[in-house]
């Protein structure tokens, strides 16, 4: 059983439709994969169509971008109610605001010279994708500015860059419980990133924990050995889930599908915990009470269409 719990499709800053992710996930030999865009679900329905399609196990997800005191954090949510009105009340608030920041990092590139616009970005986005700093990556590929995404951030959209402006994102660890309170699970992804700016401090750690946070991804490839050492160290010292995931973006990045990958028995520890938080959050009835019939078992059969959370091979 091979589990990947993070990718990323064109309803974000993936360069493949979510249909072309699962079909890929697939043919990368993979039994469940996860999708889970920035700030949107938007990919979902078409991802399940492809799963049942390609008898491949789905998992509902999305990456939360969150922001304390500057540190950026990313949050993967999954199996949560995509009409959960406190957490949809944030990311609408962040992909507002990533408008915003995008119009400014392009004035401030633009007033350096460099030949790009807000229009020019946006013929990179699929109609509505969550707008990131990738999509002005390739905007800047397509003005002949740079050869690649990568060669675009490591000259001017890395977050220390002048250039780079930050957007609105929530806290990291009301994220956590907004997710809970949307009959979700939440996992820290990447916290030991070696790119990242600032780093993680273990009082925000620690917040997230209290606030009810499942799951810690341990193996990812921005990770060196002492961050893996670092957040497997977390994950049993504190009871976390510890997972692991490619990342995958398509072209975008190098990160390949299943390049790492969850044991079966902490994704079936996602799963039980999913549970938990669906039985609590339900009317009384036991059920979520957005139409989904629960959870299925690690390998259990599902009829394709039936509107749950995973469809099994
Ligand atoms: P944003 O959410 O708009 O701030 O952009 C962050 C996104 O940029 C993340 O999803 C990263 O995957 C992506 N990213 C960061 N560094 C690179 C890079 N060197 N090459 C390609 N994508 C990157
Ligand atoms: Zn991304
Ligand atoms: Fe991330
Ligand atoms: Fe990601």
């Amino acid at each position: 059983m091979r589990i990947d719990l993070h990718t990323h499709s064109t309803a974000s800053d993936g360069t493949q439709r979510p249909a072309d992710v699962v079909a890929s996930a697939r043919a990368a030999g993979l039994d469940v994969v996860a999708l889970t865009d920035h700030d949107t679900t938007a990919g979902w329905d078409e991802a399940a169509t492809a799963a049942a399609a390609a008898r491949i196990g789905l998992v509902r997800g999305m990456e939360v971008s969150c922001l304390r005191d500057g540190v950026s954090v990313h949050l993967l949510a999954y199996l949560f109610d995509p009409a959960d009105p406190g957490l949809i009340g944030e990311i609408e608030h962040a992909r507002s605001s990533r408008a915003t920041r995008m119009d400014r990092m392009v004035d401030a590139l633009a007033a350096d010279g460099i030949p790009i616009t807000v229009a020019a970005v946006r013929r990179h986005m699929s109609a509505g994708a969550t707008m990131g700093r990738p999509h002005l990556a390739d905007a800047l590929v397509t003005a002949g500015v740079v050869a690649d995404r990568r060669e675009a951030f490591d000259r001017y959209l890395h977050d220390d860059s002048p250039y780079y402006v930050s957007h609105y994102a929530v806290d990291p660890a009301r994220a956590v419980e907004l997710v809970r309170a949307a009959g979700g699970v939440s996992v820290l992804a990447h916290p030991f990133s070696m790119n990242r700016r600032l780093r993680l401090t273990d009082a925000l750690v620690a917040d997230m924990i209290d606030a009810g946070l499942d799951g810690i991804e341990v193996h990812h490839r921005d990770h060196d050995d002492d961050g893996v050492a670092r957040a497997s160290s977390l994950a049993r010292v504190h009871g976390l889930v510890p997972t692991g995931s490619s990342d995958y973006h398509g072209a975008g990045k190098p990160n390949r599908l299943g390049e790492n990958t969850t044991d079966p028995d902490a994704f079936e520890r996602l799963l039980e915990r999913a549970r938990a938080v669906q039985g609590k959050s339900g009317s009384g009835s036991g059920s979520p009470g957005w139409g989904s019939p629960g959870l299925p078992r690690l390998g259990e059969e599902q009829g394709a269409g039936s509107g749950v959370e995973m469809l099994w091979p």
